[in-house]
């Protein structure tokens, strides 16, 4: 983060030093006119011809003279801008890693494989569908030759997201219309969304001013009735709100109803909500590979130097797998396992041996549920449920 500020504080050097050589350069560029106005103005004069030829050349040299001073000036501060801007690159330098191209984090190519490059285009292409850019996400589909996507998740995300982004553009018509189908859904859940969505409908026609305040008492009585015996309390309080109606909520106990961050908070809760209603993920793949990989990028950084100072880089590369556990704060909720190992066989899982989930919810390898199977059925090492092997579903990692 501090280095993010650093590098923000030369940038908005450069920015102030920009308008400023704008207003002067365009001051300066308005006196060269004018400058070359009027000598246009005087060759057309008649008193111009009575002057001698020496006059004359006289003249035109302190014309030329003038405007070579105002064009050095503006060339000069153009030069001057370009040490400013100069700062901005060696703060980052400075601030920063140069460049992980040339010094890659991994003893391996990740991308070594059309197959892995594949993957990445499929990510990327799904994080444009997911927000609705389904432009850029199509013209990538092509581009690299992906198999058209189908899946409909990414579709229903899309819509999810646009209502998201309506709330904080503060538009809660398409998310209201969406807490309306979903009611009973959302009442199953004891979700507390419909209520946040109707709150700060309320406070945005309290913000309306006074006006509004035979409005905002209709909408009350007729969203927030059903609310009352789970926030008796936020009720009350949404209620006392009228008292400041008109003298404005500044400095009183009720300014903290009218901030930003209500507004955000309740967009989140929608996408979380709505998400796990319509069974789609809340984050896309890129964000959670772009989040986490920043997160573990300092300490992997740290390891390939330890690894290299004792000259024992190899260990990273006969496993292909992180050589320490990263954590990854409390900031994603969960963790990740690149690597599964199979509890029977002892042997880590791969693609041509995958991690299997037998109907009880036990998992190990696809070797070992072949081992296990005694005709079309396969008995549970684990608990001694039975099942069928068409029922094991296939685990990605
Ligand atoms: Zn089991």
């Amino acid at each position: 983060m501090e280095a993010c500020e650093a590098v923000e504080r030369e940038i908005s050097k450069v920015i102030t030093k920009f308008s400023g050589i704008k207003e002067d350069s365009s001051n300066s560029i308005n006196e060269l006119i004018s400058i070359l106005s009027l000598y246009l103005a005087s060759l057309r004069n008649l008193e111009y011809n009575s002057k001698t030829p020496e006059q004359q050349i006289e003249e035109l040299k302190n014309v030329i003279k003038k405007c070579k001073s105002k064009v050095q000036t503006i060339s000069t501060e153009h030069r001057n801008s370009h040490a400013s801007v100069s700062k901005v690159g060696k703060a980052i330098d400075r601030h920063f890693t140069q460049d992980y191209n040339n010094e890659s984090i991994t003893p391996y190519d990740l991308f070594e494989s059309d197959k892995h490059i594949e993957i990445l285009n499929q990510i990327i292409a799904e994080h444009f569908y997911r927000q609705g850019l389904n432009e850029v996400a199509d013209s990538l589909v092509t581009e690299s030759k992906l198999p058209p996507e189908e899946d409909i998740h990414l579709e229903l995300f899309a819509d999810l997201y646009q209502m998201w982004e309506a709330i904080t553009h503060k538009n809660l018509t398409p998310a209201l219309e969406w807490v309306t189908q979903y009611s009973s859904e959302l009442e199953a859940r004891h979700s507390s969304l419909e209520f946040k969505l109707r709150r700060l409908a309320y406070l945005q026609l309290l913000q309306q001013g006074v006006n509004s305040q035979a409005e905002a008492i209709a909408y009350t009585r007729a969203h927030f009735n059903k609310f009352i015996n789970r926030f008796e309390k936020e009720i009350q309080m949404l209620m006392g709100c009228l008292i400041y109606l008109p003298s404005g909520y500044g400095d009183t106990p009720y300014d903290s109803l009218f901030s930003e961050d209500l507004w955000l908070e309740t967009a989140d809760s929608f996408i979380k909500e709505s998400c796990e209603i319509v069974g789609v993920n809340k984050d896309s793949c890129l964000e959670i590979i772009v989040n986490s990989g920043c997160y573990a990028l300092p300490a992997l950084m740290n390891l390939k130097q330890i690894l290299l100072k004792n000259r024992v880089s190899g260990v990273w590369v006969e496993n292909r797998e992180l050589p320490i556990e990263i954590d990854l704060g409390s900031e994603f909720g969960f963790r990740y396992h690149s690597v599964f190992t199979c509890p029977i066989l002892k042997v880590p899982t791969n693609e041509n041996n995958p991690p299997m989930r037998l109907k009880c919810g036990h998992v190990i390898s696809k070797d070992a549920m072949h081992k296990l199977v005694r005709g079309l059925l396969l008995k549970c090492p684990y608990c001694p449920k039975e099942s069928g092997v068409s029922e094991a579903k296939k685990i990605h990692f």
